[in-house]
């Protein structure tokens, strides 16, 4: 992969001392406060939404700072980095992933985009209440018809009486039900993307005046403190865009909807969502690691057993290469801007997309480790249940995939490709050319994506190996292990992809299926 933007190592790979503070004291609270403990436990016996633990959960995090956190401290926050973003979701979600999803919701989801493009008066109204956890936000996008292809979506704003208005449904909200602030995604003139505008809702006012309806709260099968709420907004009044609304000669309307809707998912996955997935396995590596360590079968301790070293020793090494990926990403996204994510994306759709098959493959190995107990003890299976969901929410893992292989291939096409699997792109360019007018890929291209993506994860441990040993640290037989495996998951993951497309091109029924085409030349 070509390194556009070659970040310095000690930047990379070290966190920086308040970083490092910041993560000690997180682990240390967490794991050692009673209060957070019991509300640990209590989230992992509820079976549906719990509104009461929710709400203690939200004021101790209040107590905590965690509010505050990312908020400059002219609007009574607590300043951090994006990487200081990942750190607090990963110290949360190793714990409980669906606390760590609603209390991100308002941070990277309102708060960000309030403090990236919103008026002075606007982040003075709102960013002091959210940082004082006096305000829960929610982002309300996705809607009935319109899930992935965003651009699609069909509520719309009106501007009536000095004040826009909106009419619309939207689904899958978390924190719908018990926000008092919505950034809402709707409507203005008729241009696919410009088209589109983020507004600022005051939900407890437009609930008073009978503008918003709760429809209802998902039944699911976890994430229990999180609910996901489908609501209706009718003639709805708003604080305003975020960003400039232009009216066009001919009459129509466009606004800065897709570029703040972009800034803040793709800055979310960068962060708080690639860390959710992360989180999630290493939730279940802690539990499974100590039960697998006791068990004796055969005389022997279940982590004595070959077969079972191995797979502790894969989701060791993709916890790595998710670790670096998402702090990639991060870093980029603090270096590079965090309004224009176009430089920065392809790199957080790496940490997205290998963070979010890690939370669902990660947490099934730790289970499978542990035999029966992994299927009956609650812990391990919340996060195998919980973590589920990371490959779907902010863009499906496919999603990721296509926004990879366009990066790509857009920038091997102009030069020679330097790893194996752009080798594969470059393959899959010529043997089923992209078309343009479709808005999806043949099927090949997806392995590639991920073959791409862990390249370049197996690339940055093995960065951070020879820097560790150039400072001069004492590095182990496991650090050396853990380098060995990434290079080997890449490698599975490489064959797989060429596998699939030379297969694919010489059956022809197989490409018939793939391209999705007729005119099949055998
Ligand atoms: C618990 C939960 C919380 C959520 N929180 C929020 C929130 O706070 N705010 C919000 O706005 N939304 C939220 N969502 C919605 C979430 O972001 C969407 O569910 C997600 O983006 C996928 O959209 P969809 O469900 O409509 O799936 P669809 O878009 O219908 O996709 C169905 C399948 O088709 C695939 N697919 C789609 N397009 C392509 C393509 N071009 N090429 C190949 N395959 C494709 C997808 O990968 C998927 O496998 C939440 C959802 C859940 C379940």
């Amino acid at each position: 992969m070509q390194h556009r933007r070659e970040l310095a190592p000690e930047l990379l790979f070290r966190l920086t001392e308040e970083e490092a503070l910041f993560q000690q004291e997180l682990r240390d609270r967490f794991s050692e406060d009673p209060v957070f403990q019991d509300i640990i436990e209590r989230a992992r016996e509820a079976t549906a939404f719990n509104r009461d633990l929710y709400h203690e959960a939200f004021q101790y995090f209040r107590r905590c700072g965690l509010t505050a956190y990312g908020i400059p401290e002219a609007y009574d926050g607590w300043p951090g980095t994006s990487r200081g973003a990942i750190i607090a979701a990963e110290e949360t979600c190793r714990h409980d992933p669906s606390i760590g999803l609603s209390q991100g919701a308002t941070t990277s989801l309102v708060a960000t985009p309030i403090l990236l493009f919103g008026t002075e008066e606007q982040k003075r109204t709102w960013l002091p209440k959210i940082a004082a956890g006096e305000v829960i936000g929610c982002y309300c996008q996705t809607e009935p018809d319109a899930g992935s292809d965003v651009a699609s979506l069909k509520a719309e704003a009106i501007f009536r009486d000095g004040r826009w208005r909106i009419n619309g449904e939207k689904i899958f909200i978390t924190n719908g039900s018990e926000a008092h602030l919505g950034l809402v995604v709707a409507r203005i003139g008729p241009d696919r993307y410009r088209g589109l505008a983020v507004f600022i809702v005051d939900l407890e006012h437009a609930k008073l005046a009978g503008e918003l309806t709760i429809l209802r709260n998902e039944k699911k099968p976890g994430l229990h403190l999180s609910p996901t709420t489908a609501m209706r907004f009718d003639d709805c009044g708003t604080d305003g865009p975020l960003g400039a609304i232009r009216e066009l000669p001919d009459g129509t309307r466009t606004g800065e909807g897709w570029k703040v809707l972009n800034a803040t998912l793709v800055g979310s996955r960068a962060t708080v969502i690639a860390a959710q997935g992360r989180a999630v396995a290493l939730g279940a590596f802690d539990v499974a690691r100590s039960y697998a360590d006791m068990r004796t079968q055969f005389s022997l301790r279940i982590t004595e057993m070959p077969q079972q070293r191995a797979r502790i020793l894969r989701v060791e090494a993709a916890l790595e290469m998710g670790r670096l990926l998402s702090w990639q990403a991060a870093l980029l996204r603090d270096t590079l801007g965090r309004e224009d994510s176009r430089p920065w994306q392809l790199e957080a759709s790496l940490a997205k997309l290998w963070n979010g098959e890690l939370a669902e493959w990660g947490p099934s190995e730790m289970l499978q480790l542990c035999g029966g107990v992994g299927y009956t003890d609650a812990k391990i299976f919340k996060f195998w249940q919980d973590g589920r969901i990371v490959k779907i929410y902010e863009g499906t893992s496919d999603v990721q995939c296509l926004i990879i292989a366009r990066e790509m291939l857009l920038s091997v096409l102009s030069r020679d490709p330097a790893t194996v699997s752009e080798e594969l792109l470059i393959e899959a360019a010529h043997t089923f050319p992209p078309d343009p007018a479709r808005a999806t890929l043949p099927s090949v291209y997806f392995p590639i994506a991920h073959a791409l993506a862990v390249e370049e994860g197996n690339r940055l441990v093995r960065e951070e190996h020879m820097f560790r040993k150039r400072c001069g640290e004492t590095l182990t037989e496991r650090d050396d292990a853990i380098v060995a495996m990434t290079s080997l998951l890449a490698r599975e993951r490489i064959l797989a992809a060429r596998e699939t497309l030379r297969h694919t091109r010489r059956t022809p029924a197989l490409r018939t299926v793939v391209e999705g085409a007729d005119d099949i030349v055998p």
